[in-house]
């Protein structure tokens, strides 16, 4: 991780300014869907082990796919790293490209092929955009943690269990 690219990421987190002692993870979500104008969808999937988030940007959202069988801790951990993504203005790519059908068969949900999205595999595609949007996840909870917030992040359940309550009283069903 470069110098620069840190500046970069730092830079990010602090245009966005937000105030990180009300930090909590739906507080969050939705500050940043005020300040784009844009949906964030939140919705948890089965997903294979290996895959443990999906960001995936349509024209007029931004959908936050996480696996539901990952930890909770993880799930935040996940939503935070695709959500730096999207901040970081990462690039997207055709989803038949680089989703293997059976996995595309599974999110049928939602009309997926026209999507462009990032995905969280273990092998991560663009190893730069991995790293950036891992550092993200790091610079943020070093700001949450200074904001005396890190039990927000500490108890993984109630916010996973606090987003998902979000995404239903915003009327998203998945
Ligand atoms: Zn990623």
């Amino acid at each position: 991780m470069s110098d620069h690219q840190q500046r970069r990421i730092l830079e990010v987190i602090q245009g966005l300014n937000y105030e990180f002692s009300e930090f909590t993870l739906p507080h969050f979500i939705a500050y940043l869907v005020k300040l784009r104008q844009r949906p964030i969808i939140l919705q948890a999937i089965p997903l294979e082990e290996e895959i443990h988030g999906i960001w995936l940007q349509v024209p007029h959202a931004d959908y936050v796919l996480y696996n539901w069988n990952d930890h909770p801790l993880h799930q935040v951990h996940n939503v935070l790293h695709e959500i730096g993504h999207i901040l970081l203005d990462h690039p997207c790519y055709p989803i038949p490209e680089i989703l293997p059908p059976e996995l595309l068969a599974k999110l049928n949900g939602i009309s997926i092929v026209q999507m462009r999205g990032q995905f969280r595999l273990v092998e991560p595609v663009r190893p730069d955009d991995e790293r950036e949007a891992e550092m993200f996840v790091r610079e943020l909870q070093r700001k949450i943690m200074f904001a005396d917030r890190l039990d927000e992040l500490a108890r993984p359940t109630s916010s996973i269990s606090a987003i998902e309550r979000y995404t239903r009283n915003l009327g998203y069903h998945g």
